[in-house]
């Protein structure tokens, strides 16, 4: 099969498009549509071996620059990513499926933001000095060497940004693996950080499946790795990287909660619930896809759950801008979910809306499932252990504050959870019990570059963006300076 325009996507490497030598493609293809988009070649051990010996070149340069022009360039990265947002978003649309009215305004731009906060951090970074007797020592926080992005396909060209943004804001060089549903993203932004003045070899994007995953992971000139994608994968990861001993940061998976209180404004709470649920139709690491809402407001929470879902919700073609939810980003993923709601039924969950695939007008062949609530939901259901990662919510009920929580933290994950309640003291009490690395109330899946993310217990190693995720691309060097004569017994 061949693309419509005959496009070959390549490596990305030392500024440039580079050519394998095997000849080895995959292709890629239009989740919404079914139709082939464009082929990419694979990172061959040709291209392996130059992407590593341009990353090695580049971040002798790179790292020597000051760290206010490193900033300084990276910030012209910024204005070109929002100067190109709509043609980045359109890439984006066209790569994963979802909608457009939303990679326009927030994949590109939420990627922008993140690099825009490290590049002002960059220059900050500064070590300490302290008197010891006689003698004192100082320390420099020094970049890492060549570190790796393995990327999820959900949000391509954010969760670039998110993890190129400190590493290079650092002084590190970066080789990027996209993952290989959707290798555009990445790609384009190793082009807006050439036209911005980034040194070639800083950002290198190579394409493949997993084999070039474990490549990084394994290899021992990479210094870090950055990972984003399922816990399962996570857990390969970290033992590739056992081998060399390398610094890891995981964002995984999750279960989360969103815990809806007796107190809560229920057209907010819903909102949250929705947003956490049928945003990116579903496909988000952070979706509280267990909903726990108070015996109390139980049926009126559900009646307008129902309605707003059914009325609210627009399906079709992603490229049309009143489209709000899009196609699963693929085939197999649309089986997967539609395997849980086959499970969900069998296991005794009740049906509120939705629980079908079904095939908008406007693009009849994509991989869409309805939004589907399951109510009357226990907590060992499959639906509500497991995650999805697609448009399937599962509302249970609950009577009191510890019961739910308790109920809410029983699980594998914890990467985020929600609490709905005009009651700040029990908001703020609630959200310090909930073992999860971001806590949001009377809010839902808001991610500013401030925040820090990242998960507890087996969602996530480390995080992204805030303050703290700058050191986590550095490492500090302690300097000892002797001001008097060394005295040794031998
Ligand atoms: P996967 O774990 O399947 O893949 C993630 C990336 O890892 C892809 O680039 C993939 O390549 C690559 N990969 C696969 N196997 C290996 C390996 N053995 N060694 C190294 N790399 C490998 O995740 P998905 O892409 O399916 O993304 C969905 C998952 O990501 C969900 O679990 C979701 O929760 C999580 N996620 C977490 C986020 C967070 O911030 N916590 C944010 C977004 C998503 P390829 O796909 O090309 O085979």
């Amino acid at each position: 099969m061949k693309p419509k325009n005959n496009e070959t996507l390549l490596n990305f490497i030392d500024g440039d498009f580079a050519a394998n030598q095997s000849g080895k493609t995959f292709d890629v293809f239009n989740p919404a549509t079914g139709e082939l988009l464009y082929v990419v070649e694979e990172a061959d051990k040709h291209i392996r071996e130059i992407a590593i010996d341009s990353a090695k070149r580049a971040f002798k340069l790179w790292s020597q620059r000051p760290a206010v022009e490193r900033s300084r360039i990276l910030l012209c990265a910024v204005s070109e990513l929002r100067k190109r947002n709509n043609e980045l978003a359109r890439i984006e649309c066209l790569d994963t499926g979802k909608p457009l009215q939303e990679t326009t305004e927030v994949d590109v731009a939420t990627g922008a933001d993140v690099l825009e906060f490290f590049a002002c951090l960059a220059p900050t970074q500064t070590g300490q000095q302290q008197s010891v007797g006689d003698d004192f020592y100082y320390t420099r926080k020094e970049p890492l060497g060549i570190c790796a992005g393995i990327g999820a396909w959900n949000y391509p060209l954010q969760i670039a940004c998110w993890k190129s943004a400190p590493a290079l804001a650092a002084g590190n060089t970066m080789i990027f693996k996209p993952s290989e549903k959707t290798p555009r993203g990445a790609t384009e932004l190793a082009k807006v950080f050439i036209d911005a003045g980034v040194p070639p070899g800083v950002f290198n994007v190579v394409h493949g499946e997993a084999e070039v995953g474990a490549w990084l992971t394994g290899h021992k000139d990479i210094a870090k790795v950055s990972f984003t994608g399922e816990v399962g994968t996570g857990r390969k990861v970290m033992e590739g990287s056992a081998s060399t001993l390398k610094d890891v940061t995981m964002e995984l998976g999750g279960k989360s909660p969103l815990l809806v209180f007796d107190d809560a404004d229920i057209e907010e709470a819903i909102s949250g619930a929705m947003l956490g649920n049928f945003y990116s139709q579903g496909e988000v690491c952070t979706n509280c896809t267990r909903v726990y809402v108070h015996d109390a407001i139980y049926d009126t929470f559900l009646v307008r759950l129902k309605e707003r879902t059914e009325q609210n919700i627009i399906t079709g073609d992603p490229l049309d801008l009143s489209t709000n939810f899009g196609a699963m980003i693929s085939k197999e993923h649309h089986d997967l979910v539609m395997g849980y709601i086959q499970k969900g039924k069998f296991e005794g969950a009740k049906l509120l809306t939705g629980g079908d695939s079904f095939s908008p007008d406007s693009a009849p062949k994509g991989y869409f499932i309805q939004p589907t609530v399951f109510i009357d939901c226990t907590d060992n259901m499959t639906i509500c252990r497991e995650e999805i990662f697609g448009p399937v919510m599962s509302v249970l009920r609950f009577y009191d504050e510890d019961e739910v929580i308790r109920r809410a933290n029983d699980s594998a994950m914890g990467l985020a959870a929600g609490v709905m309640s005009k009651d700040i003291r029990r908001a703020h009490r609630v959200a310090q019990q909930l073992q999860a690395g971001i806590c949001w109330i009377n809010s839902y899946g808001t991610s500013p570059a401030e925040m820090p993310v990242g998960g507890f217990k087996m969602s996530g190693v480390g995080r992204e963006n805030g303050i703290e995720t700058l050191d986590q691309y550095t490492q500090t060097k302690s300097v000892y300076v002797g001001m008097i004569k060394l005295e040794s017994p031998f």
